[in-house]
């Protein structure tokens, strides 16, 4: 279950049900909905939002909505909005069930909010105001004093009326007019003091084209829009939480005006995901696609949803992130590793493993008969036998990581160095006697005799007890890939907190491409294929870039959380 409930939602909702406050015929107990703006990817924020909004609309038998908040036109456009509706569903939501499709869009609603807004001024609500947007600013004030009223705060409505209609004719140049709400310029909510809900922009609308000259702003569609739908929850985060007193006004006074009918929608706020090593601000993320300091949008560094499912991150790993973290009232930082141990816990089960060389060195076993090719197994999944076995050889030469050798063994290291032994995984007891180095003395080969009658499984093997037991491959089966190495993107845990620039927080050795090779049972696997490679980590096949016969593996994260601060 997807569910990610803290109390104080579940507890409203809960109390909401109880008063009957939103029982209504022909509609299900709750509505939420995930209202993104289409002017970036989707990040491991808007998770924890859209985890939130469909879960408790699972939970409580209603629905949620997918709505697009699409009233920036300068940066707006499908891609964005194609990319967030597939990463929706990738998670595991839909928008659409047994009574239609749920999908919206502000846009949608622009000839209803203009007309709304006509109601408004012609009840005294709202008047046009003809200063230019530096003036408001600053005539709004600070918190501890009142603002200052706008000249044309008590223009007649008759003029107001006729201002508005001819700012949508496209009569008059942006910043000349705007619409504003008529409340309370000394109120202790800045939101309060006569905000702007309608501003002149001669852009190209991507859904709406060249229809509209004007466009409302956030404060004025979001609550609309929420009662159009007839949305009961609308969840957003904390920064909201000044904004609320707005929210109700609006609608408040539509109601007054026979615009709109109770119940109406109640906004509640919860606190945004903040995630260490991480930037979730689709400005910044835009900033990094931009500069080039990442390979695009789903670069498996980034912490954008594609990213995410591109490094191998399943959406269930996602949703159970999501449930761990819960919903709290008060900002708070979230550790990266939260969200690796809840792919490690989710793939541990499920995971095929598999053997993998990422640094390929040359193993030679000179006892070893010339062409003998000795069948050996090993398990799936440990865990799961129905999951099957896999088979392989173990021949003369083979390779083995780079890592598992050293040519003068520091303390502690149990594994090839000459005169050790080792265990080869599901094969035979090692002893290394040797090894080559090109002119740079570089290794370029160990040498290793075998014990015939040491292998796994097999009486003999418990007369050896050794402390190293390494992973290898046959050289004459062993499939090339490309292993990409990922680690986190920041060195800095809050890369971008108090003003910091966090483009010098990047970590340069955040990406490793090698050369390496893996076991031929999964040689032909299809893209997005999630593995665990023995003593590596979990590898998914990249989304991209691997093909059959041109394997390209990304690490997800290690066995481990072995990150060093
Ligand atoms: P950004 O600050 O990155 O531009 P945004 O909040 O402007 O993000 P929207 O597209 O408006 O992006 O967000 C859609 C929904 O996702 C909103 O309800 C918003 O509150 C929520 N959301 C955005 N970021 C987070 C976050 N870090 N944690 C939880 N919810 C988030
Ligand atoms: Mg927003
Ligand atoms: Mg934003």
């Amino acid at each position: 279950n997807a569910e990610t409930v803290s109390n104080f939602i579940r507890q409203k909702i809960e109390a909401d049900a109880a008063q009957h406050k939103y029982d209504r015929v022909g509609l299900p107990p709750i509505i939420t909905r995930f209202p993104p703006e289409p002017n970036g990817y989707l990040h491991i924020g808007h998770a924890k939002s859209i985890c939130i909004n469909f879960g408790l609309a699972q939970t409580y038998g209603g629905r949620c909505n997918l709505r697009f908040d699409d009233t920036n036109p300068e940066k707006e456009s499908t891609e964005y909005v194609d990319s967030i509706k597939s990463t929706v569903k990738w998670l595991g939501f839909d928008w659409t069930d047994a009574t239609g499709e749920h999908l919206h869009y502000a846009s949608d609603y622009f000839e209803q909010l203009y007309a709304f807004a006509e109601k408004l001024i012609e009840a005294g609500h709202a008047y046009i105001d003809s200063q230019d947007a530096d003036t408001i600013r600053a005539q709004r004030g600070q918190l501890h004093e009142a603002g200052q009223n706008s000249p044309h705060r008590d223009r007649p409505t008759a003029e107001s009326l006729d201002l508005f209609r001819r700012m949508k004719a496209g009569e008059f140049k942006e910043g000349e007019h705007v619409l504003r709400a008529k409340i309370d310029m000394a109120s202790s909510f800045i939101a309060m003091r006569d905000p702007v809900i309608y501003r002149i922009r001669f852009v190209h609308h991507h859904r709406t084209g060249d229809a509209w000259c004007i466009y409302p702003l956030y404060d004025f569609t979001h609550c609309i829009s929420d009662a159009i739908e007839q949305v009961t929850h609308s969840l957003c985060t904390l920064e909201f939480e000044n904004n609320r007193p707005l929210y109700n006004w609006v609608l408040a006074r539509l109601v007054e005006v026979g615009a709109l009918a109770q119940p109406l929608p109640e906004q509640t706020e919860f606190a945004r995901l903040n995630l260490t090593y991480a930037i979730t601000s689709k400005r910044k993320l835009l900033q990094l696609v931009e500069e080039n300091l990442v390979d695009g949008w789903d670069d498996p560094r980034m912490m954008t949803l594609v990213g995410i499912r591109r490094r191998g991150f399943t959406p269930e790993s996602i949703r159970l992130f999501c449930e761990r973290i819960g919903v709290s009232k008060a900002d708070s930082w979230i550790d990266m590793s939260v969200l690796e141990q809840a792919v490690r816990d989710d793939l541990d089960e499920k995971a095929p493993r598999a053997v993998a060389v990422l640094k390929p060195l040359k193993l030679i076993l000179d006892n070893y008969p010339v062409d003998h090719a000795e069948p050996c197994k090993a398990p799936v999944h440990p865990h799961h036998p129905e999951m099957g076995e896999r088979h392989f050889e173990l021949t003369r030469e083979l390779w083995i990581d780079q890592d598992d050798f050293m040519a003068e063994p520091v303390k502690g290291f149990f594994r090839l160095f000459v005169g050790n032994k080792v265990r080869l995984r599901y094969g035979f007891v090692i002893e290394c006697t040797g090894f080559d180095t090109d002119e740079h003395g570089n290794v370029t080969a160990v040498h290793a005799n075998y014990f015939a009658d040491s292998k796994s499984g097999t009486e003999g093997s418990n007369n050896y007890k050794v402390k190293g037991n390494i992973h290898w491959l046959s050289d004459v089966s062993a499939v090339p890939a490309e292993i990409r190495v990922y680690d986190r993107l920041f060195n800095d845990a809050h890369p971008d907190a108090g003003g910091k620039d966090f483009l010098q927080a990047l970590n340069p050795d955040s990406k490793h491409i090698t050369q390496g090779m893996v076991e031929q049972s999964i040689a032909n696997v299809a893209a997005e294929t999630h593995f665990q490679f023995e003593r590596h980590g979990y590898f998914v096949t990249d989304k991209v870039d691997s093909k059959a016969g041109a394997l390209v593996f990304n690490r997800i994260v290690g066995l481990k959380d072995t990150w060093q601060k």
